[in-house]
C-alpha cells in the first residue's frame, strides 16, 4: 500500500465492497485487496464458455425486506423482477419446496383446502419446546414423515450433521405454508441485478478513491503495509492465526454443466435432491438471469468439509468458539471485522450489506439510517 491510502479493505465481496464504497464516498482513500483474481466475492458471475451468465460459487438470488438496503444497492444496478422457485425430488416426483398445500395434497393424494392443510399439519406435527435445534423446528412444524422426506437427508448432505446437531436457525430459514404460494422467499423485494452481480460490484467499486488489487493474500502483506485502518472480511480464525483452533466452515464443490441441445431443462430455477444423489441441488441459471440464448448452463452443488470456507456452521459449540475470537476482535485496535466469514454468521447478501453499512457508518461518523 502506498502512502495515499487511508484504509485497507480485505475482501472484495459484499462486505468489503460496501465498506469501500461508503468510505470512499466519505473522502477516504481506500485499497481493496482480494486473494481471488476477481471482485464480487461469492456473488461473482461471468459468461461461461458457452456465453451463458453463471454464478461461479453457486446460485445467488437477491431478496430482502430492507428497503434501505434495496435502495442503497439500487444506486449501482437496475433490477430484474425474479421470484425463485424450488422443487424437491421425493421418490422420483417433484414437489414444491417450501412445503405448501400442493406438496401435501400431491404427496398424500389429498384434496385439502388451506384450513384442511393447517388441520392436517396439526395432527402430524410433533410439538417441541423449546425449539433449540433444527430437528425441533422441523418436527414441530411438519412432523416425522415430512421431516424424513424433505429435510433430514438434505441436511445430512449439506452439513455432514444431523438436524438435531444444528441450531434452530438453519431449518427455520425454510417456512411451511398451507396455501399454494410456491415461492422460495416471501421477502418484499425479490430482484436480480439486471446486468449481473459483477457489473453491480464494478459500479460500486468504480469510485475514484478506490484502488483494487487482486490475487493478493492479506497474510502476505499484513505486517508490511502502512495503514490507519483495516476492514477485514475474511475468516476470523485465520486473522488470529487459528489460536483457538479452526472454526468449522462448510465448503462446497461446484460442478458446472452445459446442455447445448436445450434452451431450458428444469421447470424451475432449482431442484433439490434431499434423498438421492451426492449433490444437494441443481440450479439452472437462465431462470435466475432471464438470459435469452441457445443452450443452458447448470450447477450441481456437493457439500464437503475441505476447501474454501462458504458456510459458518451454526451450532452452540461453534458459537462458543467464535465468541472467543470475537473477544479478540473487539480488542483489536484499528480493525473492523464484518461479513459472513468475519462475523461467523449465516448471513444472506442483504444482511451482509446491512452489517457493512452499519460498520461503515461507525467509521465515517455518519448516522446508520435504518
Ligand atoms: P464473501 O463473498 O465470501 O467475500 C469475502 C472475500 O474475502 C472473498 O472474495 C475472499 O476471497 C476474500 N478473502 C478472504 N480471506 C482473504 C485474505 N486472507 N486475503 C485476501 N482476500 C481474502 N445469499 C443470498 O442473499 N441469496 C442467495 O441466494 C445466496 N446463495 C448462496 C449460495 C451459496 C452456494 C453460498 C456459498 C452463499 C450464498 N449466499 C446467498 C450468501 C452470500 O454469498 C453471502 O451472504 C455474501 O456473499 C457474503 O459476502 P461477504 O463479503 O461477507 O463474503
Ligand atoms: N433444507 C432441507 N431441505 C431442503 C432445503 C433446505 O433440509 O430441500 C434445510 C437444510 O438444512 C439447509 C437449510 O434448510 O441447509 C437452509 O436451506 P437454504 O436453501 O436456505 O440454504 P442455502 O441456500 O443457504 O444453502
Amino acid at each position: 500500500m502506498n502512502e495515499s491510502h487511508d484504509v485497507l479493505v480485505v475482501g472484495a465481496g459484499f462486505a468489503g465492497a460496501v465498506c469501500a464504497e461508503r468510505l470512499a464516498n466519505a473522502g477516504r482513500r481506500v485499497l481493496v485487496i482480494d486473494r481471488r483474481p476477481h471482485i464480487a466475492g461469492n456473488a461473482y458471475d461471468h459468461l461461461d464458455d458457452h456465453g451463458v451468465l453463471v454464478h461461479r460459487y453457486g446460485p445467488h438470488i437477491f431478496h430482502t425486506n430492507g428497503k434501505r438496503i434495496f435502495e442503497y444497492l439500487s444506486r449501482f444496478t437496475d433490477w430484474r423482477f425474479y421470484e425463485h422457485r424450488v422443487r424437491a425430488v421425493v421418490s422420483g416426483q417433484l414437489y414444491p419446496m417450501p412445503i405448501n398445500r400442493t406438496t401435501i395434497n400431491r404427496l398424500y393424494g389429498l384434496d385439502l383446502d388451506e384450513a384442511g392443510v393447517a388441520a392436517y399439519l396439526e395432527t402430524v406435527r410433533v410439538p417441541r419446546s423449546p425449539l433449540s435445534t433444527s430437528e425441533d423446528v422441523v418436527l414441530n412444524s411438519v412432523g416425522s414423515d415430512l421431516c424424513e422426506k424433505f429435510f433430514r437427508g438434505y441436511t445430512r448432505k449439506q452439513w455432514g450433521l444431523d438436524l438435531s446437531q444444528l441450531s434452530a436457525g438453519v431449518a427455520a430459514r425454510i417456512p411451511t405454508r398451507t396455501n399454494d404460494d410456491d415461492r422460495y422467499f416471501s421477502d418484499t423485494f425479490q430482484f436480480m441485478p439486471a446486468a449481473g452481480y459483477t457489473a453491480l460490484f464494478q459500479r460500486m467499486l468504480g469510485h475514484p478513491n478506490i484502488e483494487i488489487r487482486l490475487g493478493i493474500d492479506f497474510a502476505d502483506i499484513r505486517t508490511t503495509l502502512l495503514r490507519t485502518h483495516t476492514v477485514y472480511t475474511g475468516p476470523i480464525d485465520a486473522y488470529f492465526g487459528y489460536c483457538f483452533g479452526r472454526l468449522p466452515y462448510r465448503s462446497l464443490r461446484f460442478e458446472h454443466l452445459h446442455e447445448s441441445a436445450s434452451d431450458r431443462v428444469q421447470e424451475v430455477g432449482t431442484i433439490n435432491y434431499p434423498n438421492d444423489h451426492a449433490w444437494t441441488r441443481i440450479t439452472e441459471f437462465k431462470h435466475l438471469t432471464g438470459q435469452q440464448c441457445a443452450g443452458t448452463s447448470l450447477v450441481r452443488e456437493y457439500a464437503q468439509d475441505e476447501g474454501e470456507p462458504y458456510y459458518p456452521v451454526p451450532r452452540p459449540a461453534n458459537e462458543a468458539q467464535f465468541k472467543r475470537y470475537q473477544a479478540l476482535a473487539n480488542a483489536e485496535p484499528g480493525v473492523t471485522f464484518v461479513g459472513r466469514l468475519a462475523q461467523y454468521r449465516y448471513y444472506n447478501m442483504d444482511q451482509v450489506v446491512g452489517a457493512a453499512l452499519k460498520a461503515a457508518a461507525l467509521l465515517t461518523g455518519e448516522p446508520a439510517d435504518e
